[in-house]
């Protein structure tokens, strides 16, 4: 009987392992260097921006005149056919949610070391469609959010801002237009929550930044105190 209790409580970490082999996270080809989650090359490619040290920086740019911000930071420079698109590839499409977990746990870290740091009063994920949610098994900016979160000791909440709708299509769109688009399909459900309140706005990628844009514009309608922002990666 006892053996069969050992076995038991075995099986579950030998088939982790079997599933999730000790390969690095960027490249899925090297083994991963002791107690780290990318191999040699990778973590030596790995390209974090200096968005930590920096308040004038690509994201900050990008919002300028649209949103008023505290902060703003993403982790990574995205580049099409790098190893952040693979990675982010793989958070979004390939059920690999323990990538939104290492780079949120990296990007806590790196936002309590910066000297720009204003601890936020609540976490608040871009949200996707439930039936999206539904299929992917989970929302990768609350992956990256909750991560976030555990480091900075602040609530990640995904019940304050929802998406009812389906988006369009924004291609072909002015960023007005695209702005408008989303901002019809978010809504703001617990406006009580952010009144006054130091939000940071957490998402897997910065492109456009329309998203975002029309999900700030929500936190400003229901007077919203500071607005930061925070990605996994930033496109410019
Ligand atoms: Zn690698």
């Amino acid at each position: 009987m006892s053996k069969i209790a050992t076995y038991i409580k075995l099986l579950p970490r030998d088939l982790f392992h079997t599933l999730f082999p000790d390969i690095c996270l960027a490249c899925d080809t090297q083994p991963k260097i002791r107690q780290g989650d990318f191999c040699v090359e990778c973590l030596h490619k790995m390209p974090y921006t200096d968005h930590f040290t920096i308040l004038d920086n690509a994201v900050t740019r990008h919002f300028k005149g649209r949103v008023k911000l505290e902060y703003g930071a993403a982790l990574l420079r995205f580049r099409a056919g790098s190893i952040v698109q693979n990675m982010l590839h793989k958070l979004k499409y390939k059920k690999r949610k323990e990538i939104g977990e290492i780079f949120g746990e990296i990007a806590g870290q790196k936002l309590i070391a910066s000297p720009l740091f204003q601890k936020p009063d609540l976490i608040i994920p871009i949200p996707i469609h439930h039936l999206k949610e539904k299929k992917r098994g989970y929302n990768q900016s609350s992956v990256f959010g909750k991560a976030v979160g555990k480091v900075l000791g602040v609530e990640c909440r995904e019940d304050i801002i929802i998406k009812s709708k389906w988006s369009e299509s924004q291609t072909g769109k002015s960023r007005t237009q695209r702005v408008d688009n989303v901002d019809e399909v978010f809504e703001l459900i617990r406006p009580e929550l952010v009144r006054s309140r130091h939000v940071l706005i957490v998402d897997d990628v910065v492109t456009t930044g329309a998203t975002i844009e029309a999900c700030c514009l929500k936190l400003t309608e229901s007077q919203v105190g500071k607005m930061s922002i925070l990605t996994i990666a930033s496109a410019s």
